[in-house]
């Protein structure tokens, strides 16, 4: 560990599916990238949907309300963000690299940062 405190954004926790959508709308600008519900409860994942439209799904139901979390969704945005489907796939360097670039645009610098020393102290390669 790090010896400096950080002082860590807040994290948006969202009540509704429409409101996922509202938050994505925002940050990557309207209609770029649609929201869903999903049956379950066990994740959150980005798709093309059938249309080919990118989608986030995520879980509607009351079990699900742990992935209606800012950082859960900028996860998912970040896998459309990455340049490739198959590295973005396997969260691997082009996927964190895109994951920690959004969270800092996103939340703030320090969010980005916490990102990297979590992904340094599991011995993951961000790209
Ligand atoms: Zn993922």
């Amino acid at each position: 560990m790090l010896g400096v405190p950080l002082t860590l954004p807040p994290e948006a926790r969202f009540g509704s599916v429409d409101s996922v959508q509202a938050y994505v709308d925002r940050v990557l600008g309207p209609g770029e990238v649609r929201v869903r519900a999903r049956a379950g409860a066990t994740g959150a994942h980005y798709e093309r949907g059938a249309d080919r439209r990118p989608t986030v799904a995520v879980p509607a139901g009351r079990d699900g309300a742990w992935a209606l979390r800012e950082l859960v969704v900028l996860h998912e945005l970040a896998h459309h963000g990455a340049p490739s489907d198959a590295a973005a796939a396997a969260h691997g360097p082009e996927f964190t690299a895109a994951f920690v670039d959004l969270a800092a645009r996103v939340m703030g610098p320090e969010a980005g940062l916490a990102l990297r020393i979590v992904y340094a102290e599991s011995g993951v390669t961000i790209g």
